[in-house]
């Protein structure tokens, strides 16, 4: 099945808190999207595996995404190397994404930084007819595909967007999507120890950044990217 978009994270909910509102946006703009997680999020304090995965499978129902799958990469110790990205070739020559959305390229969990290198270069690698894959059959090597733009989303760090998606009427899809995740997310029901993105506060921002970015250009909600190469338009007139 071909995609527009893959949303890709190192991490089940890191899609969500990155660019659930664009993911929904699109879907409801009639673009089939799926999304990648990098790793099953073993390591994470709160919640196991298992539920880490229940959780993103209610997460992406919620986003009407088409695909998710999970590369089942080792949560805190993947690396960007030929073996992992011979392994995100593959999903990318599958899913033949015109977009890959990925984490931020530079944030406080040393994963995101690190997912965001190795999905860029894996795009960048897939584009290469030499770079032989194969999915299912072992006698039919995958058609090369480059994605035409890579976007880094934004989550923990305060990092200036070269763009930002006007997602007003979908932010409240975003949150529904990310508090899907009811072990990772403020609960006060909860007896797990606290961890830096349980706090209500942290719950609190990922509304508040939506509502600032909006604010900052002249609309109700946002969701800001960075890019890694120019943002080309045919006319200046199709900014908004
Ligand atoms: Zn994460």
């Amino acid at each position: 099945m071909k995609l527009d978009i893959l949303a890709i994270g190192a991490h089940p909910d890191d899609v969500e808190l990155g660019c659930a509102a664009t993911v929904a946006k699109e879907v409801a703009r009639g673009k089939k999207v799926g999304i990648v997680d990098l790793t099953r999020g073993e390591l994470g304090t709160r919640g196991s595996a298992e539920i880490r995965h229940e959780e993103a499978t209610n997460a992406a129902k919620i986003l009407e995404v088409k695909v998710r799958e999970n590369m089942n990469f080792e949560d805190g110790f993947f690396v960007n190397n030929k073996k992992h990205q011979l392994e995100l070739i593959k999903m990318i020559r599958k899913y033949q994404p015109e977009i890959v959305l990925c984490n931020a390229v530079e944030d406080r969990h040393i994963d995101h930084g690190k997912g965001s290198s190795l999905v860029s270069d894996a795009c960048f690698l897939s584009g290469l007819q030499k770079i032989e894959t194969f999915l299912d059959d072992a006698s039919k090597p995958q058609q090369a595909w480059r994605p035409k733009h890579v976007y880094h989303y934004i989550q923990w760090k305060h990092i200036e967007p070269d763009i930002v998606v006007d997602v007003t009427g979908f932010i409240q899809k975003k949150l529904d999507a990310v508090f899907a995740y009811k072990t990772q997310f403020h609960n006060s029901d909860s007896e797990e120890p606290e961890t830096p993105i349980s706090s209500k506060n942290f719950a609190d921002s990922v509304l508040y950044r939506a509502r600032d970015l909006g604010r900052l250009v002249g609309v109700e909600h946002g969701e800001g990217f960075t890019v890694e190469r120019y943002a080309a338009v045919d006319s200046l007139f199709d900014l908004k």
